[in-house]
């Protein structure tokens, strides 16, 4: 394998994957739903399946479907208060990830400086070591008082000097993660202008991956750093097709952003995947005029899938406050972690495999309890991984018939 690939290790969802095969699972590791919401996007494929003529079942433009960046453009017109234009402005991909990976190797230059806030989503520092990226890491931190804690992710926050500090000539590209995997950190004005500042002094790209932007709860509000002053011109901003649709395996995606940033994601994409594929785009399109006409009603699905998850959400912090784990109540996402340490005390996980004590109880649970679930130090750089070895990442975006499974499996750890 060439150098500059430093992952060769099989990925966490590899791993996962497979003990759900090996052990009959309750399985809350991966972020998918385990359920059709709303069965609608099938019939919509369907429709795809059998429109008639052959254009369907070929090669469409590279940029992306005509239909599919049309009603993108159309959508994010109404949210960033703009015109975007479709031809330009859009890039569809080959899911979120393959926005990501052409935004991030579309822009660095061996030995530019990214920076990765923590916990991060796997895949981010390997996409900006392939591009030859030196990666600076900067992990959230609770820095509130007793006094001002309020038991959710709101309580991570960035420390402004150690930001500060991070960024300089060198910097090339901030990954921005909001609302965040796995923390479910949605971040405030105050925080966004933070990193607006800095971006805009040193001439820094803000990727700000938003894939769960639909997938708030209230009161926290989803900002997209895109719309603040003088950061459009700063910003690409990836979405994806799998995520608000509930449809992980459509594998569709985007990026929004200035022609001029874009111009380059166009030729990682174009090298690599060339076109996305056609029936999927023009089902995706489908799904997405019908979210356009529904937009902010109580029929939007974007709408219906956040009160479904809200839901599921209260539900399930009671249920892991109620077997000793202390979850940290998330303000987006479908993802929730927990600290669980005073269960941990307990147990003698000497036997399992793994570096940290998060993975051993990962393999201790799936074998004792078969609750599978996904230890949060993946989500870590090797000098930050004490802070994520205390919490454990459940999804809970799965029907209340496996979540209450999931409730039965918990009550086993003694
Ligand atoms: N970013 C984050 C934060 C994610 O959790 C995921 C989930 N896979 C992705 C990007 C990739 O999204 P997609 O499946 O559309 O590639
Ligand atoms: N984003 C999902 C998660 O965090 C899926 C990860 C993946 O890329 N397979 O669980």
């Amino acid at each position: 394998l060439p150098a500059r690939f430093h992952n060769p290790e099989e990925s966490i969802w590899n791993i996962t994957t497979a003990l759900g095969l090996q052990y009959k699972c309750t399985d809350l590791a991966q972020g998918f739903p385990n359920f059709l919401l709303p069965d609608y996007v099938l019939g919509v494929l369907r429709e795809v399946q059998l429109a008639g003529g052959y254009e369907l079942q070929q090669y469409t433009r590279d940029i992306g479907h005509p239909r599919l960046v049309k009603i993108v453009a159309s959508l994010y017109s109404r949210i960033y208060n703009r015109n975007l234009d479709p031809e330009n402005e859009v890039l569809i991909t080959c899911g979120a990830y393959e926005s990501l990976y052409c935004a991030i190797n579309g822009n660095v230059e061996p030995g530019d400086e990214v920076i990765i806030i923590e916990p991060a989503f796997d895949c981010y520092e390997p996409m900006a070591l392939v591009a030859g990226a030196v990666v600076k890491f900067i992990p959230l931190r609770k820095l509130c008082s007793p006094e001002e804690e309020t038991g959710t992710s709101a309580d991570w926050t960035l420390d402004e000097q150690e930001l500060r500090s991070i960024f300089s000539e060198k910097t090339k590209i901030l990954v921005l993660n909001t609302p965040m995997n796995p923390l479910g950190k949605v971040f405030n004005l105050k925080e966004l202008q933070l990193i607006a500042e800095l971006c805009i002094k040193y001439n820094v790209l803000c990727v700000s991956d938003e894939v769960y932007e639909w997938n708030v709860f209230e009161p926290a509000k989803h900002i997209k750093i895109a719309t603040l002053p003088g950061m459009w011109e700063h910003t690409i901003t990836v979405s994806s097709a799998g995520k608000s649709l509930c449809t992980t395996g459509w594998k569709c995606g985007w990026s929004i952003g200035p022609g001029n940033l874009l111009k380059n994601s166009r030729v990682v994409h174009k090298e690599n995947v060339e076109t996305y594929i056609t029936p999927i785009q023009e089902a995706v399109a489908r799904c997405l005029e019908r979210e356009y006409e529904l937009f902010n009603t109580d029929e939007s699905l974007f709408r219906q899938a956040a009160k479904i998850m809200a839901k599921k959400m209260d539900y399930f912090v009671k249920l892991l406050r109620d077997a000793g784990f202390d979850p940290i109540v998330p303000e987006g996402s479908y993802f929730m972690v927990a600290d669980w340490s005073k269960l941990g005390k307990k147990l003698d996980l000497s036997k399992e495999p793994g570096d940290t004590r998060d993975y051993k109880f990962m393999y201790w649970l799936v074998k004792n309890t078969s609750l599978l679930t996904i230890p949060s130090s993946v989500f870590y750089s090797p000098k930050n991984k004490h802070i994520g070895e205390k919490l454990m990442r459940f999804c809970f975006f799965k029907t209340d018939e496996l979540l209450e499974a999931a409730s039965k499996c918990i009550k086993k750890i003694e």
